[in-house]
């Protein structure tokens, strides 16, 4: 008997989600040291000081179960965002509070709508579900074509994820498209924003999502501590909605889903205003470096308001750069084998993707 015939199709038929490689993987494949990953858009700047500190006072407690309604770490952040308590789910990473999102609205003939390419956990948790992934090709501008999304919505439609800033092209939509669309979207289907990158935003007409998190039933906003706070080893993300959606969320979710050492941090990282300013600093100089020396190798960028940027580098770039030592993430997987992803990193770091690729393009490598 082959457990083949037992699994669900759509668990059969899904593509496992594929990380960047990790930097130890990749020294002992090549037998080399002091790689670089500039691969799944971490902080190059790590975690503020005061989480660490935070967390090896925590230690010693970690025979207890963690609080599992988050308390401290709620108070915190609902003060910060000037919402209630009830408005606020935290989760292991925001990815878990997509599984919930899934678990809680989706099944068999239902349908969920994002742009694609985009962030890889939409179609993994909504076919993981047994739903229908309906993805919208993002425009010429390799932005949320929100108007098609909008005409993609059927009464089977459950959910409709906008990713702002998009991963993984950078781009971002403005507050009237935002609006408008968000306006002519039918009341019963499910609104997430998954801002996991708001932080880096650089345009001034950015969408106000959590006001319509609070004007808007049924509207979710997603953000995490795992990029501009430097905490993804930890997995820690929340989301902001309507206590109605939210008690929906709560009691799909595990009791002790974020661990102790991660909430301790999270909350500690809330109230260092200084290393959050410092983590924007020193990305948007080596946003700026990687946009002006790409250019200048004639690799063409998409315009970026995240840790990350979008270039043509031509096919096989990132399999180069793995055998010399850096790694990037490769887009054939979103059907844009031409281009790579390449997070931001400390300046030096940059520097070293940046010589890489001039000596493959002078030595006529790919
Ligand atoms: C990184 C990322 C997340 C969240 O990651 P977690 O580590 O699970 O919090 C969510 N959405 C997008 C688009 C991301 O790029």
């Amino acid at each position: 008997m082959s457990v083949s015939r037992r699994v669900k199709p759509h668990i059969a038929g899904l593509e496992p989600y594929q990380p960047g490689k990790p930097i130890e993987e990749l020294e002992r494949e090549l037998g080399i040291e002091g790689a670089v990953k500039l691969a799944s858009n971490e902080s190059p700047v790590g975690p503020s000081p005061k989480a660490v500190a935070a967390m090896a006072q925590i230690l010693p407690e970690v025979h207890r179960y963690p609080d599992g309604g988050c308390f401290a770490l709620r108070a915190k952040l609902s003060r910060r965002l000037d919402v209630s308590g009830e408005q606020l789910i935290f989760g292991s990473g925001s990815d878990e509070i997509l599984e919930l999102l899934a678990k809680a609205f989706l099944g068999e003939g239902d349908e969920a709508v994002f742009a694609w390419p985009s962030f890889a956990m939409y179609p993994i948790v909504v076919q993981g579900a047994g739903a229908r992934a309906v993805s919208v090709p993002l425009d010429a501008n390799r932005a949320h074509d929100l108007v098609a999304m909008a005409k993609s919505v059927t009464p089977q439609t459950k959910l409709v994820f906008v990713c702002n800033p998009n991963n993984p092209t950078g781009t971002s939509v403005g507050a009237e498209a935002f609006d408008g669309f968000v306006e002519a979207l039918p009341a019963d289907v499910i609104l997430v924003v998954d801002e996991a990158y708001f932080e880096f935003v650089r345009r001034d007409d950015f969408p106000d999502a959590l006001g319509w998190a609070q004007r808007r039933p049924g509207t979710l906003v997603l953000r995490t501590f795992s990029k501009i706070y430097g905490l993804a080893g930890l997995r820690v993300g929340y989301g902001v909605g309507d206590p109605e959606l939210i008690g929906y969320l709560e009691r799909a979710r595990h009791p002790f889903n974020v661990s102790l050492v991660a909430q301790v941090a999270a909350a500690a990282a809330l109230d260092d205003d200084a290393h959050v300013a410092r983590s924007r600093e020193v990305n948007a100089h080596g946003l700026a470096y990687l946009e002006r020396e790409l250019g200048q190798l004639g690799i063409e960028t998409c315009p970026s308001d995240a840790n990350f940027i979008l270039a043509q580098t031509g096919p096989g770039c990132a399999d180069a750069l793995l055998q010399a030592g850096v790694i990037v993430r490769p887009m054939g997987g979103f059907g844009l084998p031409d281009f790579v992803r390449i997070s931001v990193g400390l300046p030096e770091e940059n520097e070293r993707l940046i010589k890489v690729l001039r000596r493959l393009r002078e030595g006529g490598g790919s």
